[in-house]
């Protein structure tokens, strides 16, 4: 039987001990803390789903390959982990990432509409949308709730046999390579045909990598009941960097900046939001929904990104047997069900990763998040 070390329980790292495990491989799932914990990327309340990536179509493919993943697990777990409410893009100009968005998301099949700004008082119980070019309208996008889906995506990879091991590990040199098939965890070494370090923001922290990791700031708001998602779809702004959705879970309404934070430590990083921030989404909210520019912040997360210069993933071997899953660049977890077939036929020796996710310079540019500002 084949073996395989996952190191970290995000729904990166548990998305693949759990794909793993169904396809015969024997899998061990290291995690310093807890599948869940709050310091993860994959803990946020809620993360988005769309197929829209501008003029880039492999992950417009991917995300709505992934969209049938969360909906398989969502009946193998018993509950509903996505909301397909929909996403409506709002276009400030006629040329921009949305137009190159419809133009993808046409020639690959994938349901979506182009719209008057007008249109937008028929989704939103209250909208401002004159300084628009259009809407760009993803009916089948929409809101996955993310801390259920990593915790209930981790039980499920236990359920399926995989051994839950909590510790922080570190490498381990190999006989004649940088790495070692093998992970320490405090003083114990643990074997296996392959390693997969999925550590999210602490990946720099073990290797080094070109990523830059950046503290996000969520905020949620309290909001009437005409604001709740399933009912009010998603929205992007992309030209702002602003996105949201309605009230999830009582959490309430997500309006939160996509533009790149300050350097940030994700182990030890104090998880309590800035000012500006609440000050940006408020502006942002006077202009686009301005009844709830007033609205209290009811919920606020930290989180950060590990960005590296081109927003591409890395999934690379850095030794024979050792591979590196992580540089998600703040757009990774939507995709987790498929990513996880994807790198699994890639442990399996199916295929080879694409080269964009190599260890090779990457040059700085932008347009794979739901920013596009120019800073
Ligand atoms: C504010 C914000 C908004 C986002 N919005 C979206 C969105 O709308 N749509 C979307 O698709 N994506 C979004 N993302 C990105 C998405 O959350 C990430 O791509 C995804 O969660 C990454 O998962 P991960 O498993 O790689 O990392 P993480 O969830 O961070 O997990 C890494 C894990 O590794 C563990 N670990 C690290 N080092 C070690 C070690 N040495 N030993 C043992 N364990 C270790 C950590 O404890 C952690 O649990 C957003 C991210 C943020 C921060």
């Amino acid at each position: 039987m084949k073996s395989v070390i996952v190191v970290g329980a995000g729904i990166w790292g548990s998305s693949l001990a759990l794909r793993l495990a169904d396809t015969g491989w024997q899998v061990t799932l290291v995690e310093r803390h807890q599948p869940g914990h709050v310091r993860q990327a994959s803990a946020g309340e809620t993360r988005l789903l769309r197929c829209s990536h501008g003029a880039d179509d492999w992950y417009a493919r991917m995300a709505w390959r992934a969209r049938e993943g969360w909906r398989r697990l969502g009946e193998r777990a018993g509950e509903e982990l996505y909301h397909e409410a929909g996403m409506m893009w709002f276009a400030g100009t006629p040329d921009g990432w949305e137009s190159d968005s419809a133009r993808v998301l046409k020639n690959l099949d994938i349901p979506c509409e182009v719209l008057d700004p007008a249109d937008g008082a028929r989704f939103f119980p209250e909208f401002r949308g004159d300084d628009l070019s259009f809407l760009l309208w993803e009916p089948h996008a929409g809101v996955l709730r993310a801390r259920r889906a990593t915790q209930v995506t981790a039980r499920l990879a236990v359920a399926a046999g995989v051994r839950l091991v909590r510790a922080r590990a570190v490498p381990v040199p190999g006989a004649d390579a940088p790495y070692g098939c093998a992970v320490d965890v405090g003083g114990e070494v643990l074997r296996a045909d392959r390693v997969v370090w999925a550590c999210g923001a602490w990946l720099p922290e073990l290797f080094d990598l070109p990523l830059t990791v950046t503290k996000q700031d969520t905020l949620h708001f309290a909001v009437p009941a005409a604001w709740t998602t399933p009912g009010m779809p998603a929205w992007v702004d992309y030209g702002a960097s602003a996105y949201g959705h309605g009230d999830v879970d009582g959490a309430g309404a997500k309006a939160t900046s996509d533009a790149e934070g300050r350097p940030y430590e994700p182990e030890h990083g104090e998880r309590v939001v800035d000012a500006e921030s609440v000050e940006r989404i408020r502006a942002y909210l006077r202009r686009r929904f301005p009844s709830l520019a007033t609205a209290p912040v009811l919920f606020s997360q930290v989180c950060q990104y590990p960005l590296t210069p081109d927003a591409e993933w890395i999934i690379a071997e850095a030794s024979p047997g050792v591979w590196l899953l992580g540089g998600d660049s703040g757009h990774g977890f939507k995709h987790a069900p498929e990513l996880a077939a994807y790198v699994a036929g890639v442990l399996d020796g199916e295929h080879q990763p694409e080269a964009r996710f190599g260890l090779h310079e990457r040059l700085p540019s932008r347009g794979l998040r739901t920013s596009g500002e120019v800073r």
